[in-house]
């Protein structure tokens, strides 16, 4: 791989000190950015560490034993993120993912989602919370993660060939364990589940129909992730995404599809139902998204703020720098103070790198070296 770039500049270290402001944001649930956009997801990243290595997000040449992943002294504790999500929550967050990294590595995770499962809305309502996990430890861990109060999750899964996943997790890990996984998940309650495969073209793009075959007709939602130019140290080509309309198309010529509503405002996934004889959607043989954040911004709705490990702020998967709340935490902010604070970068935000991707200048070698990497601030 010797196109491949290495980042010289660690990007964790980009950050926005957080000034504590004077003007009071009083927390009414309804926060709005430069853009009018509502603040409503916040996707958590309990660590930065994984044990698999796909080579489109922790390629093995840099993720290696010397890669300088964060200390445990500098990861949020559990209190910590709780109580930033509480402020977060107060200015309208609905909905929590869990992610990373691999976040079912993090010792004890049922004990932060326990925490979170006891917010409320500021309509009173309870947290909708999930997780994103590879599945390697979900068979394990099912049942424990429904008991603490995680209501449903998302599992990755790059293909059926057991030669072709065991290359693209690059750990050499069996399909077999991921399904057992799933299986787990659901016997456990933690539907719908939904299924991600990233897509890129000429490695896994032939397994887009056995997916679409296995899982249709079984409640699991699969996904088709377009492969993204996250990070800094994948080698991102853009002849290697397949577009969804070409997804869609593939698996169509098999298995007729008729396009649903978006399930709710800011839907990242485009819904295709699969469709009976008379050309409606047929719920019992389910249905499938795609996820097109190369081929189809969908910047305009998004309503997505992103917590490191050891508590940064970013406004955009494809920021370069991220706002330190962690010093307000360890500073003796209090917790108005950091509702003030939050609102402050949520008001100013402006981020939509999707959109105006097509319309920025090639990147020279190297440019990407100033994003973060999505292990790190998580997907
Ligand atoms: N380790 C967990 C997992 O793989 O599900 C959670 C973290 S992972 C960063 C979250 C999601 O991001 C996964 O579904 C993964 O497939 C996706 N992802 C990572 N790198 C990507 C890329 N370059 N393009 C598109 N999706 C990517
Ligand atoms: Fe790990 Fe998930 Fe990244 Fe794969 S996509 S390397 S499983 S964090
Ligand atoms: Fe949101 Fe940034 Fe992705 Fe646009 S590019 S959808 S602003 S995370």
């Amino acid at each position: 791989m010797s196109d491949r770039v290495i980042p010289l500049v660690d990007q964790r270290s980009r950050v926005r000190p957080v000034a504590l402001s004077n003007e009071p944001h009083p927390a009414t649930g309804h926060l709005l950015d430069a853009l009018s956009r509502p603040l409503r997801d916040l996707r958590i990243s309990v660590t930065d560490r994984c044990n698999f290595r796909c080579s489109y997000c922790m390629p093995k040449e840099v993720f290696d034993k010397d890669y300088p992943y964060l200390p445990h002294s500098a990861l949020l504790s559990f209190e910590e993120i709780t109580r930033l999500t509480r402020q977060f929550v107060s200015h309208g967050v609905q909905k929590i993912r869990l992610t990373g990294g691999e976040p079912l590595l993090r010792k004890h995770i049922e004990r932060l989602i326990e925490q979170l499962a006891a917010l409320r809305t500021v309509d009173g309502q309870p947290l909708d919370i999930t997780l994103t996990t590879n599945g390697s430890l979900l068979e394990r861990k099912a049942q424990a993660l429904k008991d603490a109060g995680l209501q449903r999750v998302t599992v990755s899964l790059d293909g059926l060939d057991d030669a072709v996943f065991r290359a693209m997790n690059d750990v050499d890990f069996p399909v077999r364990d991921v399904l057992r996984g799933i299986d787990a998940a659901l016997a456990a309650g933690l539907g719908p589940i939904k299924v991600n495969m990233v897509v890129k073209r000429g490695t896994n793009d032939h397994e887009i129909l056995p997916m679409a075959r296995h899982f249709s007709g079984t409640g699991v939602v699969l996904r088709f992730i377009e492969y993204m130019d996250v990070g800094a140290t994948n080698g991102w080509r853009m002849d290697e995404v397949l577009p969804s309309v070409e997804v869609v198309r593939r698996i169509a010529s098999e298995l007729p599809l008729v396009q649903l509503d978006p399930s709710a405002p800011g839907e990242t996934a485009e819904r295709w139902g699969y469709a009976d004889a008379l050309g409606r959607h047929d719920a019992a043989a389910g249905e499938i998204g795609v996820i097109s954040s190369v081929t189809q911004a969908f910047c305009g709705s998004c309503n997505r703020a992103r917590l490191s490990t050891e508590g940064k702020l970013y406004l955009c998967l494809f920021a370069s720098e991220g706002h330190d709340l962690r010093p307000l935490l360890r500073g003796g902010a209090s917790d108005e103070q950091i509702a003030d604070a939050l609102a402050g970068i949520w008001q100013g935000r402006s981020d939509r790198y999707s959109e105006l991707r097509a319309s920025l200048p090639p990147e020279a070698p190297g440019e990407g070296r100033r994003r973060v990497e999505m292990s790190y601030i998580g997907g």
